[in-house]
């Protein structure tokens, strides 16, 4: 069974709109898909509509921006009730901070010589959702860069003129919100984060102490050997294992929807709780 539980669509930063990502999917063999897009929860009836139609599950998913340790890390929820009114409300606290640090990344880049930043980003974002993606998109398009990722390099990450502060929930909100709504939280991408051993540790003990039960083992943005050593963390602290590609966009080469390895033979598959 090809199982993808992190995948985004154009209801935050992806490329493709939801009935659209489901098709490619399924196309590409995915049995159980998650659509989890940034700080919101938009995307999910158009998602659940497409995947009756393509014969595929779809799982509730979300991934929530959080600030720990004055780091921003982020927290995928799976398979709740988006309804949930402590999570709707979270939700729009979120999508207020990304409206101001997008009108904050627009000035500072203004201030660097770029102008009509928020505008542009806006054209990519279809008027919501706000994000870097869609500045980097504006960048590449206005030729101050050549792709995504040289933009994040050069003005979107620390100490580089577009980047702002994050200001996300609390990672006990987070969770909070995801458990209420009867879903489970997941450590997204943790190698991603470039914490030593023990800081990630720490985060995984503050994750659980406030009801965390899983992190991504499998992702598309991690090697064998992330893969393996987020296999023994998960097994040290008995998490669940998720697996997610984290597709954007099918124009980015190095991440395919739902063609992800396995999990490590030890681990406990998050979706035991679901399926
Ligand atoms: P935001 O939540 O608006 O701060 O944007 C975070 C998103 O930006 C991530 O989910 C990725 O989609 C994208 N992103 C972050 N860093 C990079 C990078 N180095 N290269 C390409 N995309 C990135
Ligand atoms: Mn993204
Ligand atoms: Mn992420
Ligand atoms: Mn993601």
């Amino acid at each position: 069974m090809q199982i993808d539980l992190h995948t985004h669509s154009t209801a935050s930063d992806g490329r493709l709109i939801p009935s659209q990502l489901v098709a490619c999917a399924a196309g590409a063999g995915v049995d159980v898909l998650a659509l989890t897009d940034h700080d919101g929860t938009d995307g999910l009836e158009e998602a659940r509509c497409a995947a009756i139609a393509a014969g595929i599950q779809l799982i509730n998913g979300i991934e929530l921006s959080v600030t720990w340790n004055k780091r921003t890390v982020h927290i995928v929820g799976l398979n709740f009730d988006p309804d949930f009114a402590p999570l709707k409300a979270g939700i729009l606290s979120l999508q207020n901070f990304r409206e101001t640090r997008a009108r904050e990344i627009a000035y500072k880049l203004e201030k660097s010589g770029i102008k009509g930043a928020y505008e542009g980003a806006m054209r990519f974002s279809g008027g919501k959702m706000l994000g870097r993606m869609h500045f980097a998109n504006f960048l590449v398009d206005s030729g101050h860069a050549k792709n995504v990722r040289k933009v994040f390099k050069h003005y979107l990450v620390q100490n580089k003129p577009g980047h702002v502060t994050g200001n996300w929930a609390s990672l006990e909100d987070a969770v909070s919100w995801i458990t209420g709504a009867g879903g489970i939280a997941v450590i997204a991408h943790p190698a991603r984060y470039k914490l030593t051993r023990g800081k990630l540790r720490h985060l995984i003990k503050d994750f659980m102490a406030v009801g965390g039960r899983a992190i991504e083992v499998v992702s598309g943005s991690h090697d064998l050997n992330e893969t393996k050593t987020m296999a023994c963390h998960a097994s040290d602290f008995d998490l669940y294992a998720s697996a997610g590609s984290d597709f954007h966009d099918p124009d980015f080469p190095w991440i395919k929807l739902g063609q992800l390895p396995p999990l490590p033979r030890q681990c406990k598959p998050v979706w035991d709780l679901f399926l």
